[in-house]
């Protein structure tokens, strides 16, 4: 199983970071390591003094797919959530400046953490789902996937020019503005609309 996320999916998001609007989707891939189990809180790793929290809609691939066209690529998933892409944004930054691998401020030992997946049948439309991320009890991110640059579909069928899905890979379909440190003790609440998918401690 692998997870494959996006970056640069809301305009907002990329203007606070002060990125570029990419031409294409930008991907990257984080192994089957990054997952983090439910019944652990998140642990601050020592080579990072600014992690942040990145809340993103998660879509779980339910069959084997390669060059999936956008108007099929609806049946490649039936399950969907709220996760949250942790990034060292210190050593991405450093990374970015050289040009290197985000690997190492992206892909780390768990940092994928996904809430309760919730039935597609919930949903009117992947392109009205609103969502958002509580710290401590306060809003940080709140967006609708109205905002989203690339649609899931059209992310699913970019995705897999290059990577064949297979059953129980993660997508993670970007995040919008309001991403910001984490620290010891906080207490980060995903909402899926009104649902709440998940109570996440940091340590
Ligand atoms: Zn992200």
């Amino acid at each position: 199983m692998k997870i494959i996320c996006v970056g640069r999916n809301y305009v907002d998001h990329i203007a606070e970071l002060n990125n570029e609007r990419p031409e294409a989707p930008v991907l990257f891939i984080k192994p089957d390591t990054a997952l983090l189990s439910k019944e652990f809180p998140f642990v601050i790793p020592d080579f990072s003094q600014d992690i942040h929290y990145e809340a993103e809609v998660v879509v779980k691939i339910n069959k084997v797919g390669k060059y999936i066209e956008p108007k099929f690529a609806h049946k490649y998933y039936d399950q969907l959530s709220i996760g949250i892409d942790f990034t060292a944004r210190d050593l991405q930054s450093k990374l970015k400046e050289k040009g290197l691998p985000w690997e190492k401020a992206k892909a780390f030992d768990n940092s994928a953490f996904v809430g309760d997946f919730l039935p597609k049948t919930t949903v009117a439309s992947m392109e009205e789902i609103s969502f958002s991320l509580m710290q401590n009890g306060s809003v940080v991110q709140q967006a609708t996937t109205a905002q989203m640059i690339w649609k899931v579909d059209e992310l699913i069928a970019e995705i897999s020019k290059y990577f064949t899905l297979k059953t129980g890979d993660l997508i993670f379909t970007g995040t919008p503005a309001g991403v910001g440190k984490v620290n010891p003790g906080d207490l980060l609440t995903g909402f899926f609309g009104e649902e709440k998918v998940f109570d996440l401690i940091v340590k």
